[in-house]
């Protein structure tokens, strides 16, 4: 299958998901993660229409944002983001999916303050007992919010998380059930609209939908395998 063929399968797969969970496909949109995947697909897929892609690693984005050097890409940061990274985030990311503690937001306004920019953010939520994840935990929510209010050049957008891996359906969907419950409280708590749940990847968007998802974060179901990590 060709790109255009796989960015297709994947929107009738999201389109009928919504038909199922009687929501507006207009409300869900997918996001291209390129991690491991050369600057050539990043092109591949802006010739697609594409403008906005998700990378795991700082360094990463980087050299892809060099290589490409075209400033109507979006980029995006969705894995743990280290504090002593913050300066090339704030130079090449549009937004960080992955906030999950203070200091990392005062570094990053730090930045941002110099540059003289604001950067769309999600909180990224443990929605999951595993070990190897990362993010707050949910009980750490409401005070995180409040800490990071103070800094007006972040732009809280909502929530991000990575449900467990499980083969269980029911787990992964109260993964996602959980950071939704989180998100209309939050809403409650603060009183303004935190309208994005960056939630799904290629194996379980659709649970993700059909849990009010707005932005499903996929790899592999549009580029392929990726090579197993060093
Ligand atoms: C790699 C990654 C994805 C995409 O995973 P696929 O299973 O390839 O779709 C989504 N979210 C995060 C945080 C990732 O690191």
């Amino acid at each position: 299958m060709s790109l255009a063929q796989r960015f297709a399968a994947i929107n009738e797969q999201v389109r009928l998901a919504c038909e199922r969970a009687g929501r507006d496909p207009g409300q869900v949109g997918v996001l291209p993660v390129t991690k491991t995947f050369g600057h050539e697909v990043v092109r591949q897929a802006m010739a697609l229409g594409r403008q906005r892609f998700a990378e795991n690693r700082v360094q990463e984005m980087k050299e892809k944002a060099l290589a490409l050097n075209d400033s109507s890409i979006e980029w995006v940061i969705i894995g743990y983001l280290q504090t002593n990274k913050v300066k090339d985030v704030a130079r090449y990311a549009s937004e960080v999916q992955s906030l999950d503690r203070l200091d990392l937001a005062q570094a990053l306004d730090k930045r941002l303050q110099q540059a003289g920019r604001r950067l769309d953010v999600l909180v990224q939520v443990k929605s999951s007992q595993e070990e190897s994840k990362t993010g707050l935990l949910p009980e750490d929510v409401p005070a995180f919010l409040q800490d990071i209010a103070q800094y007006d050049t972040l732009n809280l957008k909502g929530f991000m998380t990575v449900a467990e891996n499980t083969d269980d359906r029911k787990r992964i969907r109260d993964c996602f059930r959980r950071v939704r419950q989180l998100r209309d409280q939050s809403e409650d708590q603060l009183g303004w609209a935190l309208p994005v749940l960056s939630m799904g990847m290629s194996a379980d968007y659709e649970l993700a939908i059909a849990e009010g998802a707005t932005e499903l974060r996929i790899g592999s179901a549009l580029f392929g395998q990726r090579p197993p990590p060093q």
